[in-house]
């Protein structure tokens, strides 16, 4: 039988989901509160552990001329706390391959192998996946430690204001949480680090005390936070930035606000059932 395969090269698959990312409708800004202006919208491909997709994501700016924001891309922060900046994989990606490297210390073949059996459509060569590893290794290094670094990039930016959020990813259910510091504006990532625990007094202690003392070396200001519904969060960064605005993560927030009004809702219909009656 003559050989089926026509090219040694093998046709990467197309994205297998779309999906779209956009700032919400009365969004403001973060720096003087203005309302924000649509810039435009762009597409790329994002692949992540779970499967290839397009995305369409849209970037608006400050309507503010006086403001920072007014030339920046602001891009919604559900978009920015998954990609990697310049990077076609996903922050879940290079957080497995983190993972397994550092914690499981395999080696990269190993990792290769193992991700490509699990995962198919992340279609990435061993060369690809060490270029991952030393871009993880170099914002590990660098994440938290470079005060002057992030005083340049900032001031590059004009921007001395910052708005951040944290997240933490689990590659793998009970194992360690990368924690991710990331400035909502720009995207830079301000921190990352392991941890086995995540109750509130350690995230203080590992992450937002060494953090805030990185940022007052950097003459750099806090004036907002953006996070999950996460408690132990919440708790840790009110106590060490107790003046300092806090938002939930506006789809983890608005899940939780559902819960109360269902039931505030299940009340009144209840009472006019009643009244109804009578
Ligand atoms: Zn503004």
């Amino acid at each position: 039988m003559k050989n089926m395969r026509t090219s040694q090269y093998r046709k990467k698959q197309s994205a297998t989901v779309t999906d779209s990312y956009k700032h919400k409708k009365d969004s403001v800004c973060s720096l003087c509160g203005s309302s924000l202006f649509a810039k435009y919208t762009f597409t790329r491909h994002l692949i992540n552990l779970e499967n290839k997709s397009k995305l369409s994501v849209q970037v608006r700016g400050c309507k503010n001329v006086d403001c920072t924001n007014h030339t920046a891309r602001l891009k919604p922060v559900v978009y920015q706390n998954q990609i990697v900046p310049e990077s076609a994989y996903g922050i879940d990606v290079y957080a497995l391959i983190g993972h397994l490297r550092m914690s499981d210390r395999k080696t990269i073949p190993e990792i290769h192998r193992e991700m490509l059996e699990a995962y198919p459509h992340l279609e990435f060569g061993e060369r690809h996946v060490e270029n991952m590893l030393n871009h993880l290794n170099l914002c590990i290094e660098q994440s938290g430690k470079n005060a002057d670094y992030l005083s340049a990039y900032f001031s590059s930016r004009s921007q001395d204001k910052l708005l951040l959020s944290i997240d933490g990813v689990q590659p793998e259910q009970g194992h360690q949480i990368l924690y991710i510091v990331r400035e909502v504006q720009s995207g830079k990532i301000l921190w990352s680090s392991y941890s086995r625990y995540s109750d509130a007094a350690s995230l203080e202690k590992t992450i937002l005390l060494p953090l805030q003392s990185l940022l007052e070396k950097a003459k750099l200001s806090v004036v907002g936070w953006v996070a999950d519904k996460e408690l132990a969060i919440s708790k840790a960064i009110g106590s060490v930035y107790p003046n300092v605005a806090f938002q939930h993560c506006q789809t983890h927030f608005l899940a939780a606000m559902k819960a109360p009004l269902a039931n505030d809702d299940t009340e009144i219909g209840k009472t006019l059932k009643k009244n109804l009656v009578r």
